[in-house]
């Protein structure tokens, strides 16, 4: 017979606010970010930087580049042998490219040749995000990181106005197991002839929600959140939460206030405020854990018919577990630290962090 009745306990099984996802999320014994702080973090191997200062004849020509000039910022780019020098980011094609620009124009027809081949016809970018190697956003002076955000929206708004592009995806992978083959300080953009996956299966569940209720799931999401146990940090313009159904231990995402549907529509005096916001998470997330690998990536809605039911946001993925043979499997995911504790932590790190 077994002592005492205690009733026996399940951990949960979420589902996304939106996706059709489902991750088990350890409410029993689940662990804390100091379970995960001792990993060995591996480094790219140190060879010549191909983004540092000075090695630019190693990059394609940047498409663009920001220069300090005066108290100003001058936007050029690279022309043919020509690489410009003591600049304060640069982007640059991706040596090899995902997704490649057409050399003339071609039609919806040619780039979606049957319901199970498209061509890659896009872009592929790198942005170099300080002329500093390790000067990433844990770390980088607010200005700099300025400079990073609207580098970020000066190629959204390029690449988003061409016919054959339907989605820019902005991302970024910090540390080799996160996918950072160079250490040096750098996002990607790609841009891609249809809307991926996982963001269109946001839009139409918030197109859906929007139908149904009248509000924007994302502005409902921040009212539920905000006084919850999910709930990380807030100021004048963001939110940051870890969401609900988090897949990753230390997941969060960071949500403009304002209810906007695209990066591009964010006021050049919030990127200052978004410039800060992210340099204190990805600061209190670095403190926490000890520095670990993350990808992050931005979702946003291009055409203005989503104005209405969609909301960018950024997500931020630590990358502290590894999937394996369940979730690959499956598509269902197991997450060993609830988002209630990765929330905490990160509101209580507050005290510790430099700005
Ligand atoms: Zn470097
Ligand atoms: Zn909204
Ligand atoms: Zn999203």
């Amino acid at each position: 017979m077994l002592a005492g009745s205690r009733e026996m306990a399940f951990n949960e099984v979420r589902k996304d606010y939106l996706l059709d996802r489902w991750v088990v999320i350890a409410t029993e014994r689940g662990r804390r970010p100091t379970d995960f702080a001792k990993q060995e973090r591996q480094q790219a191997k140190a060879t010549v930087c191909p983004m540092c200062p000075g090695n630019e004849h190693m990059t394609p020509p940047a498409v663009l580049v920001y220069l300090k000039s005066g108290k100003r910022i001058r936007k050029t780019k690279d022309e043919d042998g020509h690489r410009h020098k003591n600049w304060l980011i640069r982007v640059i094609p991706n040596l090899y490219p995902a997704f490649s620009p057409p050399k003339i124009r071609i039609s919806r027809k040619r780039i979606m040749k049957n319901e199970n081949l498209a061509a890659a016809v896009g872009h592929h970018e790198v942005l170099v995000e300080s002329p500093i190697h390790d000067e990433g956003p844990a770390n980088a002076a607010i200005p700099q990181l300025i400079h990073v955000v609207n580098g970020y929206i000066d190629r959204l708004r390029e690449l988003s106005a061409k016919p054959y592009v339907q989605y820019v995806s902005i991302f970024r992978n910090h540390g080799l197991e996160a996918g950072a083959s160079l250490s040096h300080a750098h996002s990607q953009i790609i841009a891609t002839p249809f809307v991926p996956n996982t963001v269109k299966e946001e839009m139409d569940a918030s197109k859906k929600f929007w139908r149904q209720n009248k509000e924007c799931v994302f502005c409902n999401i921040i009212k539920k959140e905000r006084n919850g146990p999910r709930f990380v940090l807030e100021n004048s313009k963001f939110i940051v939460i870890a969401p609900y159904a988090s897949v990753n231990p230390m997941e969060f995402w960071i949500l403009p206030k304002k209810h906007e549907n695209s990066l591009l529509k964010i006021p050049q005096s919030e990127v200052k405020t978004f410039a800060e916001t992210l340099k204190t998470c990805l600061f209190r997330l670095k403190t926490l854990v000890n520095d670990p690998p993350y990808n992050y990536g931005f979702h946003m809605a291009l055409k203005r018919e989503a104005h209405d039911y969609y909301h960018w946001h950024l997500e931020v993925y630590p990358k502290l577990a590894i999937w394996a043979g369940f979730e690959k499997s499956t598509g269902m995911y197991i997450n060993t630290m609830t988002p209630e504790t990765a929330a905490e932590s990160m509101r209580k790190n507050a005290s510790s962090q430099s700005m």
